[in-house]
């Protein structure tokens, strides 16, 4: 086996995924919202077994390096390399690239400079003030150790001396976010953060990525936060603030509460509550929500501000909701953020969090109380802000409980609301609810790969379906060299399952059968007896349109014999159409 295989072999492609886009079980596959183009609906899909992934919306697809090189923007040496290392390989001919030392690099500087700022936070005189400040906000020594706070000074170059003196070279430096350079002088730098309260953000290893300061001085002009700037290992949106320290109770739990800032993340956890992460006041990302989702199937938000009317807020409760995770908001009640509820009230910020409402309730709970259900107005109002997240569910059962309730609050008929809910789902492009029909096959897949993604599903070969389908039914040519190369095998070894099948099948196939194995099958398919019919009746349409299409081709045979007056061949191609109406009736009827 080459490394590129050994690679392969030892990572698993939808651990990969999943720290990028929540995913959702669906059938065999995994399925969830393509990162490579705008939707709402999922048509992004991951086979486990064939450890290939591909989106029926826009196209896109392959392996693990090529879904690493798609959404890093690595090239193949590149996305090699980071599986190498997460897999434990060692690669034998290759030096590492520039980027994935960079990354080192920049690791080692962050690791220096929580040194640094924690060393002046901790033991400095100079970290006076700022441990009187944390003092002051009721901050104990233990928790502000626990998540390496630090204390950037008062000054413009202490950070970047310290560089100095370690010897990292000023090119290091530029790229590290922590410094600035000076207007019209790339060599010359100043440090990003002065006199400012220093939190570490980490990846949920806890290796520090980037960083943000809290001014201490409040009567101060500058922005009250700053962050490191974007660097080739820290982006925004990418990290949760406190999810190194909260992950095993998160994990414990099955629940994590979201903030939204580094206080409220300190003050939880002196409350007790640990499973605590901050998105640091921005709306969810699609890599937060994947993060979150990994580790529980539970979330509680705990937002200062009203997420009701938030339309940022939206996206990222669709995307826990997408992956299977419910949501629920805790009551603040008076205080200002989660941070001074905790600090004034331990006790009472643990129950909060574990009365949290479900979140539909609260923005249906929400709308009523801001518009009058009695009225028309008031009606139309509600139903204008709560319709299209109804319609946005994934789940059958919790979104029909849902219209149900919508319906009592409004008093109107249930049937009016579903229809209501129905009609935003076909607006926004076909919802969750139009899998009725056996799922997403119908996308942008045919009927006739449909077929035989269902044939491959199944646990046996059902000799009446291979029978009455001939490769010649098909009207494309890798579906007829597959199903004839099928055929041979079941004829031969006389193997009556299709993952022997496949097994055996010659090795230019193999791209085909991922094809048709990231093709969604309902899981409603997985007990037999409905699969017998969902194959059957597939098999049939796909007959039905063959002897359609061979009808055609005669017709079109038999205006030429007739022009030509030549009634023998008229004859014969007439009584050929009747032979294939008669197959085609009788297969109508059954
Ligand atoms: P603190 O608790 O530190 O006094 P706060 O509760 O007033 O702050 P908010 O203004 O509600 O904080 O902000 C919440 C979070 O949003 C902050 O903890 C920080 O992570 C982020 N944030 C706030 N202002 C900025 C900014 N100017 N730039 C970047 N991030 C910011
Ligand atoms: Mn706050």
């Amino acid at each position: 086996m080459d490394q590129v295989e050994e690679v392969k072999s030892k990572v698993d492609l939808v651990e990969v995924i999943s720290s990028y886009l929540p995913l959702k079980k669906m059938g065999r596959n995994l399925g969830g919202l393509c990162p490579f183009h705008s939707e709402k609906t999922p048509s992004f899909m991951v086979s486990p077994e064939r450890q290939v992934w591909k989106c029926f919306g826009c196209a896109e697809g392959g392996d693990v390096f090529t879904f690493l090189e798609k959404i890093e923007g690595w090239d193949f040496r590149e996305a090699l390399e980071e599986l190498a290392k997460r897999a434990g390989v060692k690669l034998k001919f290759f030096e590492p690239t520039d980027k994935s030392q960079i990354r080192e690099k920049l690791i080692e500087i962050n690791k220096l400079t929580v040194k640094l700022y924690s060393h002046l936070l901790n033991n400095h005189p100079a970290g006076e003030r700022a441990r009187k400040y944390l003092t002051g906000r009721g901050i104990k020594k233990e928790t502000w150790e626990k998540f390496r706070l630090g204390y950037s000074p008062d000054s413009w170059d202490t950070l970047f001396n310290f560089f100095v003196k370690h010897k990292i070279p000023v090119s290091d430096v530029a790229m590290s976010g922590l410094v600035v350079a000076r207007s019209g002088n790339d060599r010359s730098f100043y440090d990003r953060f002065r006199d400012r309260l220093v939190f570490p953000l980490a990846d949920s290893r806890g290796t520090v990525m980037g960083f943000s300061g809290r001014v201490l001085d409040s009567t101060a002009k500058e922005a009250k936060y700053v962050n490191t700037s974007e660097t080739p290992i820290f982006q925004k949106g990418a990290l949760l603030f406190g999810l190194d320290i909260g992950r095993s109770a998160i994990r414990d739990k099955n629940e994590a509460v979201l903030v939204e800032g580094e206080f409220d993340v300190l003050s939880s956890h002196q409350a007790g509550v640990e499973n605590v992460v901050a998105s640091k006041g921005t709306a969810l990302t699609d890599k937060q929500a994947a993060m979150l989702s990994r580790l529980a199937e539970n979330v509680v938000l705990c937002f200062d501000t009203d997420i009701a009317g938030d339309s940022a807020s939206r996206r990222g409760i669709e995307l826990l909701d997408m992956a299977g995770v419910t949501v629920r908001v805790a009551d603040l009640g008076s205080a200002k953020d989660p941070d001074e509820f905790a600090q004034k009230d331990p006790k009472g910020f643990g129950a909060a969090i574990s009365k949290a409402s479900n979140i539909y309730d609260y923005l249906i709970d929400s709308a009523v109380e801001r518009f009058d259900p009695a009225t028309a107005d008031g009606q139309k109002k509600i139903g204008r802000e709560i319709l299209p997240i109804l319609s946005k569910i994934s789940d059958d059962l919790v979104r029909a409980h849902y219209i149900e309730k919508l319906a009592r609050v409004l008093g109107l008929d249930v049937g009016l609301v579903a229809q209501a809910v129905e009609k935003k789902t076909a607006d926004l492009g076909g919802g969750p609810t139009a899998s009725a029909n056996g799922g997403l096959h119908g996308v942008n897949t045919t009927m006739e790969d449909y077929f035989l993604a269902l044939f491959l599903a199944g646990d046996k070969v059902v000799s009446r379906i291979v029978e009455m389908i001939d490769p010649s039914d098909f009207s494309g040519e890798a579906q007829r060299l597959f199903w004839k190369a099928v055929r041979d095998i079941i004829k031969h070894s006389k193997s009556n399952s299709p993952a022997k099948i496949v097994h055996v099948l010659p090795k230019d196939f193999n791209d085909f059968v991922d094809q048709l194995y990231l093709i969604n099958i309902s899981p409603a398919f997985s007990e037999k007896e409905l699969w017998g019919q969902e194959a059957f009746k597939t098999a049939r349409e796909i007959k039905i349109t063959s002897l359609r299409r061979q009808q055609m081709a005669i017709a079109v045979s038999l205006e030429e014999a007739q022009k030509k007056a030549d009634s023998k061949e008229v004859g014969r191609l007439t009584k050929k159409i009747d032979e294939l109406l008669k197959q085609r009736s009788e297969l109508e009827q059954i």
